[in-house]
């Protein structure tokens, strides 16, 4: 398991069927709509109920992302980063994260330069979420030193509240080798065509 894990950055993720998705917010602009699952709508609500009474307006940068624009973004990661490098910023198509509907990249309202970038750490939503988004079943996808080498990237939440969720993010048992299979195929394809 350990060569694997050394192996593996991204792991195989499942897809949120596209009718079960709903509307969770906006972009700054207004001209993106953001969509996750019920429950991740849910749970982000009450998150950002109880942040507001304490002054801390969350925003939700990015939810589900579909795999198509997974594509487009991720070559486009490889073109500012390197082929070999790109793959530690943004997960191949299928890979990501941001397929499941269970995550979000959240910014704070009032620092919008901190939104998507490691800028986001100085800010009041950061802290406020290190601090309570457990408690709101939230928690951080890459921190500091994460096992699969992604980059550390303190706005990117995941939703752990349901038993499918924690089971896509925390496999056991024989569902861990499958994800751990497709996953190390997934590697080794990048590996020897990066
Ligand atoms: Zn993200």
């Amino acid at each position: 398991m350990r060569i694997l894990r050394g192996l593996v950055i991204h792991r195989f993720c499942p897809h949120a069927p596209r009718v079960s998705l709903k509307l969770i917010g906006h972009s700054r602009d207004k001209a993106l709509m953001h969509l996750a699952l019920t429950e991740t709508v849910e749970g982000f609500g009450r998150m950002s109920e109880a942040s507001v009474l304490e002054g801390v307006r969350l925003h939700v940068i990015w939810a589900f992302r579909d795999p198509e624009l997974q594509r487009q973004q991720f070559e486009e990661a490889k073109q500012k980063h390197g082929p070999r490098n790109g793959i530690k910023w943004l997960a191949p198509p299928g890979f990501s994260e941001h397929q499941t509907g269970w995550v979000l990249d959240i910014g704070d309202w009032d620092d919008p330069e901190a939104d998507d970038n490691p800028l986001f750490e100085r800010t009041k939503a950061f802290k406020w979420l290190k601090e309570n988004a457990d408690k709101f079943h939230f928690e951080l996808s890459f921190p500091p030193g994460n096992w699969q080498g992604v980059s550390y990237e303190p706005w990117h939440w995941r939703f752990v509240g349901t038993p499918e969720a924690r089971r896509a993010f925390h496999p056991t048992g024989m569902h861990a080798l499958r994800v751990w299979g497709r996953s190390l195929v997934e590697a080794l394809r990048w590996w020897m065509h990066p």
